[in-house]
């Protein structure tokens, strides 16, 4: 879409009840900082659309006409640029840091800044601009709204008010053009739709299914990072809807079967997620990577037992060889890895532990996050867990007299049910198929 299509509105924030005191103590120095040099500053993003939904922002990012070096010269060793491919100031304020990001121009193909690859992506976007220009290469309406709190205005440049009333999620642009230019859009579409509970605009919607293939050429990291948001985003069961009907899983987890997501183990671990997220808790990016990954775990470990190997080893070699094959779509770092490991591996030790092992295996590190997968599994329907879950969950709630009492249990042979049917003599199976 042109940029003519669009007029640039303006509003008074406190007409919608944003005053500056919501924005950061640290956004609000900036920007003065910023104001005070000469240059014009701006919260803008996720900021300003989460005040305008009466959400509470994650983080402030700004936006200036000053150049990266500019911003350097304002805040001296309270500054530091990062980025090659997409450059940014990182500033400091009592230890909070904040994204300054300088307003781009629509990049232009093969330029020294500006480069795109054979499929239109755009693999480095490094020619400053003016701030409509900026606003018309964000990716949503909602997202490219401009907020100065020193003069309480707030800047619309692609009709994201009407769209943030109306709870609609719409790409600025001709969204195709826009997904090739940056794949990862894509699985922002999703994210966004799923966080704020946005309708899909069907014309940003539309092109998804067939473009998905595009995010393969992404960098492993980048799809990490993404995926580390999307599994932390407070509403990962209504994400995982989303990303089933764009197709979006097998960019991601091209080993991963698809009705893996829909299974009963990874819906309950996401409501999980969602409510722990909810109630201020942290989440930990390894357990839904754990929940995620171990259908394809599980096929390998049997792999590995029908070949002779024994049960923990068999688990080991597993474990490594799907993280290995996972990180070369999402690069997982490596202690993620090694705690999504450490998780799998206490499974079969969790299942059938032996007394003298309970008091060790309860003070591994790692023991919780074991513990609760076990658990979810077994809430989710696993029988292989033979209900151990809740064996451990008991354990850990009694006194230590009633421990030992369950520890004592737990050697004893489980009886084998009687049964009054005469017992048959054994069957003489020589010669036969089945005994070769
Ligand atoms: P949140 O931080 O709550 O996840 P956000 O909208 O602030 O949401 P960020 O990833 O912090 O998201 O990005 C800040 C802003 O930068 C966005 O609001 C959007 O305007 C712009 N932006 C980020 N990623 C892209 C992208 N891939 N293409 C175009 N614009 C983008
Ligand atoms: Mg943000």
């Amino acid at each position: 879409m042109p940029s003519s299509t669009f007029t640039l509105q303006k509003y008074k924030a406190a007409d919608y009840g944003i005053h500056p005191n919501d924005v950061s103590e640290a956004a609000l120095a900036t920007i003065h900082e910023l104001t005070k040099a000469g240059f014009q500053a701006y919260v803008v993003g996720g900021g300003v659309r989460d005040l305008l939904l009466g959400l509470h922002p994650k983080d402030f990012d700004i936006a200036t006409d000053a150049t990266p070096d500019q911003i350097k010269r304002v805040f001296g060793r309270g500054c530091q640029i990062i980025g090659r491919r997409f450059q940014l100031a990182h500033v400091y304020h009592n230890r909070q840091m904040l994204e300054v990001a300088t307003f781009r121009a629509p990049h232009e193909e093969h330029t020294a800044h500006s480069q795109t690859s054979a499929h239109g992506m755009i693999v480095r976007d490094n020619i400053w601009g003016s701030i409509d220009q900026d606003a018309l290469r964000r990716d949503f309406s909602i997202n490219a709204m401009y907020y100065q709190p020193e003069t309480g205005q707030i800047l619309d440049f692609a009709n994201g008010m009407k769209d943030i009333k109306s709870k609609t999620l719409r790409m600025i642009g001709d969204p195709a053009t826009r997904y090739r230019e940056d794949p990862v859009r894509m699985l922002r579409v999703a994210r966004f739709a799923a966080k704020l509970q946005f309708r899909l605009d069907d014309a940003t919607e539309a092109p998804v299914k067939d473009l998905a293939y595009l995010l393969k050429a992404i960098s492993h990291h980048r799809l990490y990072d993404e995926s580390h948001k999307m599994f932390a985003c407070g509403h990962l069961q209504a994400l995982l809807q989303h990303l089933g009907e764009m197709d979006l899983f097998s960019a991601l987890f091209p080993q991963v079967k698809e009705d893996v997501f829909n299974s009963p183990l990874v819906k309950l671990a996401a409501k999980n997620t969602d409510d722990r997220i909810q109630q201020g808790k942290s989440v930990n990016p390894a357990f839904f990577y754990a929940v995620v990954l171990w259908e394809w775990q599980q096929r390998l470990t049997k792999l590995e037992l029908d070949r002779g190997e024994d049960i923990f080893p068999a688990y080991q070699s597993a474990g490594i060889k799907v993280l290995t094959l996972q990180s070369q779509q999402t690069a997982i770092p490596r202690f993620v890895a090694q705690t999504i490991r450490d998780i799998w591996d206490l499974q079969p030790r969790l299942e059938k532990p032996r007394s003298r092992v309970v008091p060790k295996l309860i003070i591994q590190p790692k023991f919780r996050a074991g513990f609760d997968f076990l658990l979810l599994r077994e809430l989710s329907g696993d029988n292989r867990t033979h209900g151990m879950g809740t064996w451990w969950e008991h354990y850990q709630a009694v006194s230590t007299d009633e421990q030992e009492v369950l520890l004592r249990l737990l050697d004893k042979p489980k009886a084998k049910p009687k049964s009054n049917k005469p017992k048959k003599p054994k069957a003489v199976v020589a010669n036969t198929k089945e005994a070769q």
